[in-house]
């Protein structure tokens, strides 16, 4: 016997028939003796319906702050979960299993207090396991919990992903498998490089990289979370026949392991692609260049919670000012530009310039720490291609490098063929 978690995402749990054929995954787990845990996304399509009904209220007047109440947001968007929880607990009912749906003040899942992008405190997994020993599965709502002022937080996008990792760490789970609608982890996205190729295993540091960089299989926080606490964790296909050969392997289910680099035998070079689109440049222009000048930007910006990336730093000739770059998510521009102008006068710049429509693209891969021009391989193919590169960041194992939109799909496709990463 084994304790498993099991997650199914949004595409997973779109309709009813698709949550009957959830409880058929679940239920052959169940019958070869498993205690299970389910963890469930809302119908896919549903969260962004209910972010766009959020949206779409007028905001609070007189309110300091351009921006709706994260509380409430968490109140509506959690609620996709809720419904999805229910009706997977009715279907293995209906197949003859115990099953219970579970939110997250149930449990309780603790989080932090940042409304919209909580973080997991702690969960108390007593509940569950004495449960277990009842026979009982449970069916628990992901991307939820409950905050120190005892109201529902939600825990960012993808967050389902965390909340199944987080709950197979708390339950000492021998496995915690992530179903999606791709069968694992490809080179680069499969819907964008039909010649990616599945990866039976993939490193901790690497997926940690591939998920912050824009692969949006795993939430980062679940592979943070997997790696510290050591969670066995899978991604693998929910659209495969429940019951065809080997779906219930209990050491190696199909799918791709999530894994420490020790465990991987042929390390190759570049492992995979990643891309993000969505980004927004901004500069600000003839910035006084003195001490405390970057802490009096990204300060400010950071208490906004806003995340700062590619940041480029130019000094004049007369060595007085300095040009400041950097990219920010699309969606949060205007309340960086909001920010940046309280600043101006105290920190001293003359303008902010900002474009939205960029794309990062970027390299990934543990054998560049040891092997050089990887970068310069990158570098070259883009500009055969015609591609403009309008920032690079690098670390021990990534590249990363800004473009225009228009060229996502035409970057990736050839990053992902020069590094040999096409299926034969
Ligand atoms: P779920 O709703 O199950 O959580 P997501 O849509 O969040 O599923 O994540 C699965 C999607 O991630 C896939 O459909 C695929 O398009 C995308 N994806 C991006 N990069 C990769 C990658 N390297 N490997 C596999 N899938 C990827
Ligand atoms: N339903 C949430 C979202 O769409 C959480 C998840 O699916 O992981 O972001
Ligand atoms: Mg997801």
């Amino acid at each position: 016997m084994a304790r498993i978690v099991m997650k199914f995402g949004g595409t997973s749990v779109a309709d009813l028939p698709r949550i009957h054929n959830v409880a058929r995954h679940v239920k052959r787990e169940v019958d070869a003796g498993h205690e299970v845990a389910v963890v469930v996304s809302a119908m896919s399509g549903k969260t962004n319906e209910l972010v766009a009904w959020v949206q779409g209220m007028p905001k609070a007047t007189g309110a300091n702050s351009p921006f709706y109440d994260a509380r409430e947001y968490d109140a509506v968007v959690a609620s996709g979960e809720q419904v999805t929880s229910g009706l997977l607990a009715i279907a293995l009912q209906s197949m003859g299993i115990h099953a219970r749906s579970w939110q997250g003040w149930q449990i309780p899942i603790r989080t932090d207090n940042a409304h919209g992008a909580a973080r997991i405190a702690d969960i108390d997994g007593s509940f569950l396991i004495k449960r277990f020993g009842e026979g009982q599965v449970a069916v628990i709502a992901g991307f939820q919990g409950i905050a120190p002022d005892n109201r529902i937080a939600t825990l960012g996008r993808g967050g389902s992903d965390t909340s199944a990792v987080a709950i197979a760490a708390a339950v000492k789970a021998d496995r915690c498998d992530i179903y999606t609608d791709v069968d694992g982890v490809y080179t680069t996205d499969p819907r964008i490089e039909p010649k990616a190729r599945r990866l039976p295993k993939v490193s901790f540091e690497e997926m940690l990289e591939m998920a912050s960089l824009g692969a949006k299989v795993l939430q980062v926080r679940s592979v943070e979370l997997a790696m510290v606490h050591k969670v066995r964790t899978f991604v693998r296909s929910s659209f495969e026949d429940p019951d065809a050969p080997g779906m219930g392997d209990l050491l190696n289910p199909p799918g791709t392991l999530i894994c420490d680099e020790d465990e991987i035998v042929e390390q190759q070079v570049v492992t995979g692609i990643a891309y993000a689109r969505d980004e927004a440049q901004v500069s600000l222009r003839r910035v006084a260049d003195r001490p405390g000048v970057a802490a009096g930007i990204f300060g400010p910006l950071a208490e906004a919670n806003i995340n700062v990336d590619m940041i480029v730093q130019n000094i004049s000739e007369d060595g007085k000012f300095t040009d400041m770059t950097f990219t920010v998510p699309t969606g949060d521009l205007d309340k960086a530009r909001v920010v940046l102008d309280k600043v101006k006068q105290t920190v001293g710049f003359d303008v902010i310039q900002s474009e939205a429509g960029m794309s990062k693209v970027s390299v990934i891969g543990i054998g560049m720490r040891s092997h050089a021009g990887v970068a310069a391989t990158a570098f070259k193919a883009l500009s055969e291609k015609g591609i403009n590169i309008r920032a690079i960041t690098t670390s021990e194992i990534k590249i990363s490098i800004l473009i225009d939109s228009a060229y996502t799909e035409l970057a990736v496709r050839t990053l992902h063929s020069v590094y040999g990463l096409d299926k034969q």
